[in-house]
């Protein structure tokens, strides 16, 4: 009976152990709220992970997205390229500081940002003036590139990096999914000028909600660090010479960050072999094929997603996800790209045939770091079980 069957789930929260005498530390001396020595800690061991000189915790990666943007000082009106596959997250905190998502395709062999289209915008549809760039057609100017390292899989990082300095535009990259990941031995959010994390509760490591912002601007991290606390000048009278946000992490969140810090490198590893025990069951059965590793990344391999060609496979991704239900199998499609979200309606004009292609045919398999062996062997029976009906 399929009912009795234990779920094998998509990606959830994975404690280590080391995150209860933490949090316990917390609740037993009352520290609980959005000061305590967990914070500045969980921040400084992500900022030396990844190597940049500042971090700064936020109460989701959606929020650090935000900061990270006005710190940037993109601004009403302004426009930010971002990838059209992505989580709606990046594209919402364009909109959140009045500025407008420009979507860009996905490549098809990693699917992350296509390099020659951001070039190919920049240089064909751009215009400079005044030492800053504008859009021709639209008239607004072009600020930020936004690329976000999808499934974990980092964007082509190095010629983002020089794209942005040639067109003096601000590289923010949407690591939310990539903690871990590099890109030619340097970690995902040190390449931009800024880099955010998310750990909610689906992402590698997790303090159930949270995110934090990562950069080697002092005045930046200060800047993002002053909004995230309401924009407060003066703790005794309340002074505040800006609209800031409510948007710091609290010492129990941290603590339990701490904790998962210490697990990170494990959690990387185990996700990695998962890939790649999907890739030796299941790249040889006709119509499914695995999201392709760039050769100068090592990918934290967030969820291990295949592409479902029902010419060869003989079901959609669709019907393999509910296949995969009745033996309480999660798997997911990606998201709707922006181009066809209804709250992105006006980017829909343009063409996108690879994100579309990936909407249609990619479907993440359960990628959990504490599967067993036998739980992955299950997965790829249902999958070869449902090729052969
Ligand atoms: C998870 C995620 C975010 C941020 O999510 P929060 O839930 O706000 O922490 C942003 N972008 C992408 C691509 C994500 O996957």
């Amino acid at each position: 009976m399929s009912s009795e069957l234990k779920p094998v789930p998509l990606s959830a929260p994975h404690m280590g152990g080391g995150e209860l005498p933490l949090v316990t530390d917390c609740l037993q001396t009352g520290w609980i709220s959005s000061v305590g020595s967990y914070v500045s800690r969980f921040e400084n061991e992500v900022a030396s992970y990844v190597g940049s000189g500042h971090a700064v915790a936020t109460s989701s990666g959606t929020a650090a997205l935000h900061l990270a943007l006005l710190v940037a000082g993109v601004r009403k009106n302004d426009e930010v390229l971002v990838s059209n596959l992505t989580f709606i997250a990046a594209a919402n905190a364009v909109s959140y500081v009045g500025a407008f998502p420009v979507f860009i395709d996905a490549e098809p062999d990693h699917w992350q940002l296509d390099i020659k289209l951001v070039r190919s915008f920049l240089e064909q549809e751009c215009v400079p003036r005044e030492g800053r760039l504008f859009n021709k057609k639209t008239g607004r100017r072009v600020a930020a590139i936004l690329p976000v390292h999808v499934l974990g899989h980092p964007a082509e990082l190095a010629s983002l990096q020089s794209l942005s300095r040639e067109f003096s535009l601000t590289l923010i990259e949407d690591a939310s999914e990539s903690l871990g990941s590099d890109y030619r031995g340097v970690k995902t959010g040190k390449w931009g000028q800024i880099g955010c994390f998310s750990f909610n509760g689906n992402k590698i490591i997790s303090t159930g909600g949270g995110g934090m912002l990562v950069t080697d601007r002092q005045d930046w991290a200060a800047k993002a660090r002053y909004l995230s606390t309401q924009a407060k000048d003066d703790p005794i009278e309340y002074i505040h010479h800006e609209i800031g946000y409510n948007y710091r992490l609290t010492n129990v969140q941290a603590a339990m960050g701490c904790g998962q810090m210490e697990v990170l490198e494990a959690r990387v590893q185990r996700r990695r072999a998962i890939f790649h025990f999907y890739e030796q069951a299941l790249n040889k059965i006709p119509g499914i094929s695995l999201q392709k590793i760039s050769a100068e990344v090592r990918s934290n391999c967030w969820l291990s997603t295949i592409l479902v060609d029902p010419t060869k496979f003989g079901h959609t991704s669709r019907e393999l996800r509910t296949l995969l239900a009745r033996d309480q199998i999660e798997s997911r499609p990606l998201w709707q790209p922006m181009h066809r979200s209804p709250a992105y309606a006006a980017a829909a004009e343009n063409k996108f045939p690879v994100s579309d292609l990936l909407y249609q045919q990619a479907l993440s398999l359960p990628s959990c770091s504490f599967l067993s062996d036998g739980d992955l062997q299950r997965v790829a029976a249902a999958i070869q079980n449902a090729a052969r009906t």
